[in-house]
């Protein structure tokens, strides 16, 4: 169970979160969602220990994230967590395979044992035959796939995910999404998105909605992103 209690976190003068409470357990999906600049990527970065909140505490398990030292966060992040972004993550220079293969090898697991384990997930992805291009000669969503892959090919306890289906078309990010909170259920991970698309944060088991860092009722959003999203209710995403 990752939990975070009371989360606040400022900029200089600025509050950007006040008091936030939220938890997710593991095979739960959790989505964030608000409008842009209403604190979901800082509220995403505090969970993952990439920032210190400034009051508050962020707990895996019974283990204390926020009062870690920078050193410590980073071992932990890398040993329990996995992270999708928009995109750019990738290594352009590296074949598919060993993308996926990084964290193995950031876990001290061999070189050839860490490409054989990231190659076994490129069928499940539907990424079969595609191990050895490079980012630049994927689409899209299948460099989301590959990223998904290298986020859980070590086994995290946590998946946190930015906008994930940011940079992609709706069908595509559907299709991305229901491959993320499939594997995130089948294996046990607990999965944070962040995302400011309505329907994106349906595929979630729950969402948090936020605004000016402040958690409030989910349906309250509905009227500000239903601007962008009429056709889609329409066809009863909501
Ligand atoms: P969201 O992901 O919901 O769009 P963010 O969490 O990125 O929102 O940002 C929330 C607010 O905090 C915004 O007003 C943003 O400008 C501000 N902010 C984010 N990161 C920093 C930073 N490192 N320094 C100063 N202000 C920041
Ligand atoms: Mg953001």
């Amino acid at each position: 169970m990752l939990s975070g209690r009371g989360i606040t976190k400022r900029f200089g003068a600025v509050t950007v979160l006040s008091g936030v409470d939220v938890s997710v357990a593991p095979g739960e999906t959790l989505a964030v969602t608000g409008p842009s600049g209403s604190g979901k990527s800082t509220l995403l970065h505090c969970l993952a220990g990439i920032l210190r909140p400034d009051e508050g505490e962020v707990r895996l398990g019974a283990e204390r994230v926020d009062s870690l030292s920078e050193a410590r966060r980073t071992t932990l992040r890398r040993a329990r967590f996995g992270f999708v972004f928009q995109f750019g993550q990738l290594l352009p220079e590296l074949p598919a395979v060993e993308n996926v293969a990084l964290p193995l090898m950031l876990a001290g697991v061999g070189r050839r044992e860490a490409v054989a384990k990231a190659a076994a997930w490129f069928p499940t992805l539907g990424l079969d035959g595609l191990q050895d291009r490079r980012p630049g000669q994927l689409s899209g969503g299948q460099e989301q796939r590959v990223a998904i892959a290298r986020a859980l090919v070590a086994g995290p306890a946590v998946v946190f995910a930015d906008e994930p289906t940011g940079a992609l078309d709706s069908t595509t990010g559907a299709q991305v999404m229901d491959l993320l909170c499939g594997l995130a259920v089948r294996t046990g991970t607990a999965l944070v998105v962040v995302t400011h698309d309505p329907e994106v944060a349906a595929r979630c088991h729950r969402t948090l909605a936020l605004h000016d860092g402040r958690p409030v009722p989910a349906e309250s959003l509905v009227s500000g992103d239903a601007r962008q999203s009429d056709d889609r209710r329409a066809q009863g995403a909501w």
